[in-house]
């Protein structure tokens, strides 16, 4: 059996892609270094990958931004705007990446998306009328060159025509169908240059495949494939699909000339019994995505092996992959010098997943494999629950959560009602979504308390001087619900993991979400529970400081689990649970203290919504909803439960929503586009809503008349008793300079619409 893998991270094990990137943008390196740099990074991976014994190496899997605008650069599809500044190559593609601002023009960057369910997130291509769609590039052959000079033979990586045309945005008439013929011919062009370059496999990226497919899609895909495969020389096709399984095309891509067909097994729920029901054509070989690309835990290499014999039953030449590309998991356990080897043990990050490959291979290929010694190690890795990972008391109350756990009483209009009697607020209420801006002073307190240069108290001492100046600036400013400033908080996650007990830290554990960003997700290693009090010193301490409703402000259940790190020994329901229940505490800690307002933030509530809709309900939504409400549930009728969300596209779980039982949601409302309003007008939306009336990601500072606008043309849609009015978003990522005058255009303009309306 031969093994290989999807793609592997390219930022770097210390992320020296990402600094050099960044130095380049600042102008303190020249071209020619960075280059240096991505090269010595391509040269590694290949050199690791190579000596782990792994069969099939991919190239071209290096990206300096991402591997869709890369595609988009290779075909041909870049905007205009950003050819036509004049820049060298490289510069055009940071331009399209980053946006560009000099002596050339003024452009934004393209826009970004999230890539499927992960935390990665591409640049969208753009499609217009014009475009003429051609193999304009030639990255992929110079990189495979690159790694055969390096003594390499590879397996370039190339993202699908498919998916390519499918993740695009078309800004004319014309759509995905009118560009088929000339897609296919790039393609062709690329795999007969491959062909001339003697590469042997060449893996085709079709993600989408794994999404809902229409009749037209599955055209669309047919058509691609016909075209493509009938001159692709002899050069073989690796078909590779990832994060779910293809159960609408199955049969279709099963009947085309692909040479290899790689499915995931991990995501893939109904990838096994697509082959156990149709079979599995014998002229193909399976690749078989049976290790996790997208999570840190250990192969059960019991559980692989038992997948594989299964598999032998239908398939003929079986290669063991990873389920999608390395890039989701950080580089190397090697570099985490906190945690223990015996905690270490239980990860493998992508290089550690290279000596899984190889274990697995040498194991299968044994002839009594359950007798061999690495088997053995792992099977001595699941037998027994993970130290720390068990907490009894913790099973023991998910285990006695009843039906009346998750409902909130009074219904929501009798608390309303009753909050209003309470707060007393007026019409319109202004306040903010919860951080104010993170000077370098906050920051540099912070790294030096962790640091141990300052004491507890000199920590705690600057904290409540910023509290204070951020309540005096709140009252001054005249805005009605009033937050503490999260200056305790270096991120809305890691902040809440690190009082749950059951959570881990990596130190260098990186992950690539975009460009130069990358995250350091917390790992939840056993059952969560709140160790201590989190936040109610701080919110009790500004609550203190003034008269007005301070709002407690937490990180929601799904939020701190779609954004860390998941276990894989129980469900994503049950650990969700746990985190509920600890939260809940810290809310009921916090209403015990006084604090009339709580704000639990659901900011990435959307981002693990299955890809497929026929799976939102029954696989999330049915155990993420519940969650939210077990934090709140608990509460009395006056204690309002607010939410935020950093997006407005849930008109399609509107419901879903709604049975958060929240009293009142802040989320993202972009200027233009108010259709989110109308979908809750439609709904007979009930909770309270606060849609950002500006938008904090910009610098820029909002005119009181535009933001009086704004809040016209959401009265158009909105009961006024119901509209709270706010920015977007967490005001942490902004100076003070904008963040002041931009409060104080709010609030007036908030006054002024008040006015009007009485
Ligand atoms: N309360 C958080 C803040 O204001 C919310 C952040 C977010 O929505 N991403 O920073
Ligand atoms: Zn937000």
């Amino acid at each position: 059996m031969k093994t290989s893998i999807v793609g592997y991270p390219r930022v770097g094990s210390l992320r020296e892609l990402k600094f050099a990137s960044e130095k380049y943008f600042r102008k303190e390196i020249t071209e020619t270094k960075l280059q240096k740099t991505a090269k010595a990074l391509r040269l590694e991976n290949l050199k690791a990958q190579k000596e782990s014994g792994l069969d099939f190496i991919p190239s071209n899997d290096f990206s300096f931004y991402d591997g869709i605008l890369d595609t988009a650069f290779l075909l041909n599809a870049v905007p205009k705007r950003y050819t036509s500044l004049g820049l060298s190559h490289l510069d055009t593609y940071f331009a399209a990446a980053r946006g560009y601002q000099g002596e050339n023009g003024d452009v934004k960057a393209l826009a970004m998306k999230k890539w499927f369910n992960t935390n990665y997130h591409y640049m969208v291509t753009e499609i217009d009328d014009n475009t003429e769609i051609r193999l304009a590039d030639d990255k992929p052959f110079t990189l495979y060159q690159e790694a055969q000079t390096a003594g390499v033979k590879t397996k370039p990586v190339i993202i699908g025509a498919y998916t390519f045309l499918k993740l695009a945005r078309y800004t004319g008439k014309k759509t995905a169908a009118d560009f088929v013929s000339d897609t296919a011919k790039a393609y062709t062009e690329i795999l007969n240059k491959f062909d001339s370059l003697g590469a042997e496999w060449i893996q085709i990226d079709e993600p989408c495949l794994v999404m809902d497919m229409t009749a037209d899609d599955i055209d669309i895909f047919k058509q691609l494939y016909t075209e493509i495969l009938k001159s692709k020389g002899s050069v073989k096709l690796l078909l590779q699909t990832y994060f779910g399984d293809v159960r609408d095309c199955y049969q279709n891509i099963c009947k085309l000339d692909f040479d290899g067909i790689a499915l995931d097994f991990i995501e893939g729920k109904q990838s096994l019994n697509l082959i156990k029901e149709n079979g599995f054509p014998q002229d193909k070989i399976l690749f078989a995505g049976l290790v996790n690309g997208k999570n840190i835990w250990r192969n059960n290499y019991c559980n692989t092996l038992s997948v594989l014999s299964e598999l032998k039953k239908s398939c003929g030449e079986i290669v063991l992959n990873t389920s999608c590309s390395l890039l989701h998991v950080p580089y190397t356990t090697k570099n985490e010098t906190k945690l223990s080897s015996e905690t270490l043990s239980y990860f493998a990050f992508a290089e550690e997943k290279l000596t899984e490959l190889a274990e697995l291979k040498e194991i299968f290929s044994s002839e009594n494999p359950i007798e061999n010694e690495k088997y053995i190690r792992n099977r001595q890795l699941f037998s027994a629950p993970r130290r720390g990972g068990v907490n009894p008391a913790v099973q023991e109350e998910t285990a006695q959560l009843t039906d009346a756990d998750f409902i909130r009483l009074p219904e929501f209009a009798e608390r309303e009602k009753i909050q209003k009697a309470r707060l007393k607020l007026p019409l319109f209420p202004t306040t903010t979504i919860g951080s104010f801006p993170q000077t370098a002073e906050v920051r540099a307190n912070r790294a030096a308390f962790r640091k141990g240069e300052i004491s507890a108290e000199q920590y705690e001492d600057f904290n409540k001087k910023q509290i204070a100046e951020c309540v005096a600036l709140q009252e001054k400013l005249g805005l009605d619900v009033l937050v503490h400033g999260e200056f305790e908080r270096n991120d809305m996650v890691e902040y809440f993991g690190e009082y749950l007990d059951g959570y881990v830290f990596t130190e260098k554990a990186w992950v690539q979400s975009y460009g130069t960003r990358c995250v350091k997700p917390p790992i939840v290693w056993g059952d969560v529970s709140r160790a201590k009090p989190m936040t109610v010193k701080w919110s009790v301490y500004a609550q203190s400081l003034t008269e007005k409703p301070m709002k407690g402000m937490l990180t929601g259940p799904v939020t701190i689990l779609n954004w860390s790190f998941p276990r894989e020994d129980i469900s994503l329901k049950e650990s969700a649970y746990q985190i509920a229940l600890a939260i809940r505490k810290e809310v009921l800690d916090l209403e015990a203290n006084g604090i009339s307002i709580i704000q639990v933030d659901e900011a990435a509530l959307r981002e693990k919504l299955p890809l497929r809709k026929s799976d939102w309900k029954k696989d999330y939504l049915d155990w993420a909803i519940p969650a939210f409400r077990l934090v709140h549930s608990g509460v009395k009728p006056e204690t309002q439960i607010h939410t935020h969300m950093c997006y407005s596209e849930f008109a399609d779980i509107i419901q879903d929503i709604y049975n958060m039982e929240a009293d009142v949601i802040t989320f993202e409302a972009s200027r233009s586009d108010l259709t989110i309003l109308d979908a809750l007008k439609k709904n007979h939306f009930r909770t309270e809503v606060g849609p950002g009336v500006y938008d904090i990601h910009s610098p820029r500072v909002p005119s009181k008349e535009e933001i009086k606008t704004a809040i016209r043309k959401m009265l158009d849609r909105i009961p006024a008793e119901k509209l709270w009015v706010n920015p977007d978003c967490g005001l942490k990522t902004r100076g003070n300079a904008e963040t002041v005058p931009s409060l104080e255009n709010l609030v007036n303009a908030a006054l002024e619409v008040r006015n009007e309306n009485l």
